[in-house]
C-alpha cells in the first residue's frame, strides 16, 4: 500500500517506517523535525517536511503521497509536560489531529491507524487492563488522546473512515538501525543507561511512595519492533478497532534498573526523588484482543531483550541522531 507516516522520524514512527517498507509497503514519511529527527527517516521512504498548522498542508501530503493508509504517529507524548502546558497538547494533538482526519476523509483514504496510549484511561479499576475499562486520564495528554479516539468514532460512524487505534504501554528498545533520542529525554530505560554510557552518575527514580510492592511505579514495557508489527497487520481490510498493545508483565521502576545493571554489566546508582504529577501507579495491559483478532503476537516479550537492544543501539549512536 501507498502508506503516509506521519512523525515517521520520530522514535516509534521511524522503526514502524522501516518494518513497513521491510513488508513491501511505499511510505512517505511527513514530520516537521521538532521532535523528530532528518537521520532517523529510513532512506528508502520519501520525505515531507510537515507544516501541519499551514492550512492545506497536511491534505497537500495527503494527496501527494498518494495515500492508501495514514499511519498516525506525531504527536507531542510526555505526561510531564502536558502538565505544565496542556495548551500544546490541546494543539499539536486534537487541533492538528482533526486537520489530517479531514484530509483523509476529503482524500478517501481506506485505513488510518491512529497512534493512541494506555494514559487514556488514568488509574485503572483492575489490571491486566481490557479496552472496555472506564477512560479517565489523569493528564492533559491522555486527555488529548482520548479526544481524538472519540473524533476517531465519530469519523467512522459518519464518514464511513476505517481505522485501528492502538493504545501503547511503554514502548522500549530498538531496531538495529534506529532507536530511541529525544532532544530532552525524560523516559526511563534511555535515562538509566546514561549511567554506563557514562553520560551520568545516576539515574533518579520519581516516588517510592506509590501503593505498589517496592514503592515505585509499574509499567508495562512493549518492544518496538513487536508495536511496528501490529501496525502492519492493522493495515489489511476489515479490521477496526480499539487496541491495547502490551505484554502483560508489569515491572517497577527498580526492576528497570536491575535489568539495566543485568544486561550492561554496571553498577547503576539511583537516587529518590518526589513522585511526577500526572503518574499512575500502575497501568499493565491485557493484549488479548490484539492477539486474538489482529493474530499479533509479540517477538521480544521479555524487558530484558528490549533494553539489551536498546543498550546496543545506545552503544553504537551515544549521542543518538546527529542531527
Ligand atoms: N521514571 C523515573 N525516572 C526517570 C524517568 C521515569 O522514575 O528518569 C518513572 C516515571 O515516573 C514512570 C516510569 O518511570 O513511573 C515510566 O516513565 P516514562 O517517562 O518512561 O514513561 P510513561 O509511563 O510516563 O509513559
Amino acid at each position: 500500500m501507498n502508506v503516509l507516516v506521519t512523525g515517521g522520524a520520530g522514535y516509534i514512527g521511524s522503526v514502524c517506517t522501516e518494518e513497513l517498507l521491510n513488508a513491501g509497503h511505499a511510505v512517505t514519511v511527513y514530520d516537521n523535525l521538532t521532535e523528530g529527527h532528518r537521520s532517523a527517516v529510513d532512506s528508502r521512504a520519501r520525505f515531507i517536511l510537515g507544516r501541519p498548522e499551514v492550512e492545506g498542508d497536511l491534505l497537500k501530503a495527503v494527496r501527494e503521497a498518494q495515500s492508501e493508509a495514514i499511519l498516525h504517529f506525531a504527536a507531542s507524548a510526555l505526561v510531564g509536560e502536558s502538565m505544565a502546558n496542556p495548551g500544546k497538547y490541546f494543539q499539536n494533538n486534537v487541533v492538528n489531529g482533526l486537520a489530517l482526519l479531514n484530509a483523509a476523509v476529503a482524500a478517501g483514504v481506506r485505513k488510518f491507524v491512529f497512534s493512541s496510549t494506555c494514559a487514556t484511561y488514568g488509574p485503572p479499576e483492575k489490571v491486566p487492563m481490557t479496552e472496555e475499562l472506564p477512560q479517565r486520564p489523569i493528564n492533559p495528554y491522555g486527555e488529548s488522546k482520548l479526544m481524538f479516539e472519540r473524533m476517531l468514532h465519530w469519523y467512522h460512524e459518519i464518514h464511513g473512515l476505517e481505522f485501528v487505534a492502538f493504545r501503547y504501554f511503554n514502548a522500549a528498545g530498538a531496531s538495529e538501525q534506529f532507536g530511541e533520542h529525544h532532544r530532552t529525554e525524560t523516559h526511563l530505560i534511555p535515562n538509566v543507561l546514561k549511567v554506563p554510557l557514562g553520560q551520568a552518575k545516576q539515574c533518579e527514580i520519581y516516588g517510592t511512595d506509590y501503593p505498589t510492592p517496592d514503592g515505585t511505579c509499574i509499567r508495562d514495557y512493549i518492544h518496538v519492533v513487536d508495536l511496528a508489527q501490529a501496525h502492519i497487520l492493522a493495515l489489511a481490510p476489515g479490521k477496526q478497532g480499539f487496541y491495547n498493545l502490551g505484554n502483560g508483565d508489569g515491572y517497577s521502576v527498580r526492576q528497570v534498573i536491575q535489568t539495566c545493571e543485568q544486561v550492561t554489566g554496571c553498577r547503576i546508582p539511583a537516587v529518590e526523588k518526589p513522585r511526577r504529577p500526572g503518574d499512575p501507579p500502575r497501568l499493565v495491559a491485557s493484549a488479548e484482543k490484539a492477539m486474538r483478532e489482529l493474530g499479533w503476537k509479540p517477538k521480544f516479550p521479555r524487558l530484558q531483550e528490549m533494553v539489551a537492544t536498546a543498550w546496543a543501539w545506545h552503544r553504537k549512536h551515544p549521542q543518538g541522531y546527529p542531527d
